[in-house]
């Protein structure tokens, strides 16, 4: 597609799915156009995605399938309180990081398992997809079922990033999406739940930085620009 298009336009194209785009904005903020150092990001939305920043660039791997985090197996079944908790990803796989950590999730997997340990609540009388999208809102309010909820997806967080530390050894983490669009208050409470989630780190990496994506929704489209602007440099069009 973007060889027929740059062949159409005579102008260099490039393409980075939205998660890829936003963890290169994320990255730049921190960390400006330096190509030393590494960041990975993960967006909460209706998935999940992220990207991995390596050298000023997005991974982007052999066929552009690199840094898609959400489809990352992560072991859940060492968070506290989800004992017989199946949670299944629109992929097949069952316990990769979108199947926990996204608004998909709340929905198909943590409703279901929660609400009947809440008998009375109030989501429990409306329609799952509906109540799904309460629960954030509810959560930022400090309801005890929905702060469970992401409490959970803040630990399976924590063991991810655990795995990327491991793997990259990054300059920093970063959260982004729509499940931390919220008050400061509540995004410092999710990045602290981040960290009680992480096993213990060695004493040189207990310090790698975890950031909040900044511009919400816009980042995606920022970092696309970023990474324009990088393709037009290299084929001398700026
Ligand atoms: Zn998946």
């Amino acid at each position: 597609m973007c060889k027929a298009l740059s062949e159409r336009l005579g102008l260099p194209v490039t393409y980075l799915n939205d998660g890829n785009a936003a963890a290169l904005w994320g990255h730049f903020t921190i960390f400006g156009t330096s190509p030393r150092e590494t960041s990975i990001s993960a967006i909460i939305g209706t998935g999940l995605g992220g990207g991995v920043i390596i050298g000023g660039q997005d991974l982007k791997g052999r066929g552009g399938f690199g840094g898609e985090l959400g489809h990352v197996l992560i072991p859940y079944q060492s968070i506290r309180g989800v004992e017989g908790m199946v949670p299944q990803c629109n992929c097949g796989r069952v316990g990769d990081l979108e199947s926990v950590c996204s608004l998909t999730a709340i929905g198909k997997t943590f409703l279901p398992y929660f609400l009947p340990k809440y008998p009375d609540h109030e989501l429990g009388k409306m329609d799952i997809p509906a109540a799904a999208k309460l629960v954030r809102g509810m959560a930022e309010k400090g309801d005890p079922l929905c702060r469970e909820i992401f409490r959970v997806q803040a630990h399976a967080l924590g063991l991810f990033f655990d795995e990327m530390i491991n793997t990259f050894d990054p300059d920093a983490l970063m959260v982004g999406g729509g499940a931390i669009e919220t008050s400061q208050e509540f995004q410092k409470w999710f990045l602290q739940e981040i960290r009680n989630g992480m096993p213990p780190q060695r004493e040189e990496q207990a310090g790698i930085p975890i950031h909040i994506m900044p511009n919400g929704d816009t980042a995606g489209a920022r970092g696309a620009a970023i990474e324009a602007l990088r393709i037009a440099r290299q084929n001398g069009r700026l």
